[in-house]
């Protein structure tokens, strides 16, 4: 039971490896899951399979690039639960779906969603534990903010660069609050609902070719990466970046 007793709030949690992440947070202990997105309705249902399956969840409607959102959300989560322990800044759309890779409104889309929206998740989440005492973020990254890729909108790979970053900064200024802040990178995994290129079974193969464990991941593999740092068992490890990547950007 490695969330027993702690609060979390996971944004972009209606699918893909936000969910895949409340559901294991859930079966983990957790006194509450936040489910926070902008697709209402997969968002509920997920919050409705872990109620089912006897843990603790509730959801909310939350647009990351929104400021007012984003202070109304974590405020909702302390009021409701009493205290903010971990934060997950998931949420993200893809580069793979733009033809044109220096699209300027896809730049500016990029940044807000996968850039902004980490800071200003780290903003109020990170002043939200400082007051109980600390807690964990954990933001996604991806490989793409490691090295660089010909086939993805350069907005991708500098979001999720800056997201790497702000990781660091973030860890480098809390440390001392008894925060701790962590990014997770994974490789080739199930496609994003914003996928375009890397969604193609063709493109996909191609890519395998260049994976050492042969396979993409799985959500619950990355899910797993994410409660670990989120965990007491990572309580000296901050401002680290772990992959989960099958060996990818290790050759
Ligand atoms: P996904 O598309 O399945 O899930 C992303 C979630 O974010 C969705 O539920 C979506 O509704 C939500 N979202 C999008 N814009 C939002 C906004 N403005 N406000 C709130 N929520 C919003 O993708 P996923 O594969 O689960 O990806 C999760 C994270 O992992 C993302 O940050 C992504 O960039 C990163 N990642 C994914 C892959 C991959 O291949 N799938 C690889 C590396 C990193």
């Amino acid at each position: 039971m490695r969330m027993k007793d702690k609060v979390a709030l996971i944004s972009g949690a209606a699918g893909g490896m936000g969910a895949a992440t409340a559901r294991l947070f859930a079966r983990e202990g957790a006194r509450a899951v936040v489910v926070a997105d902008i697709l209402d309705k997969e968002g509920a249902a997920t919050v409705a399979e872990i109620e089912k399956a006897g843990g603790h969840a509730s959801y909310i409607h939350l647009d990351v690039t929104d400021e007012a959102q984003w202070q109304a959300a974590v405020e909702k989560t302390v009021t409701s639960y009493g205290r903010l322990d971990v934060l997950v800044n998931n949420a993200g759309i893809s580069g793979s779906a733009e033809t044109d890779l220096y699209d300027t409104a896809a730049w500016d889309r990029l940044m807000g969603i996968n850039a902004t929206g980490v800071f200003l998740g780290m903003k109020y989440g990170i002043a939200a534990m400082k007051k109980s005492g600390g807690g964990s973020v954990i933001n996604l990254s991806s490989i793409s903010g490691i090295v660089g890729q010909g086939y993805l909108h350069v907005g991708y790979n500098a979001s999720k660069g800056a997201v790497r970053l702000i990781t660091k900064a973030g860890a480098a200024q809390h440390g001392r609050d008894g925060v701790r802040v962590n990014s997770v990178h994974p490789g080739l995994m199930p496609p994003m609902r914003t996928s375009g290129r890397t969604a193609d079974p063709a493109m996909r193969a191609k890519t395998l070719k260049g994976v050492p464990m042969g396979r993409a991941g799985e959500v619950d593999e990355v899910a797993h990466a994410i409660l670990f740092l989120a965990s007491d068992d990572a309580s000296y490890i901050t401002g680290t970046e772990l992959v989960v990547d099958g060996g990818w950007t290790a050759v």
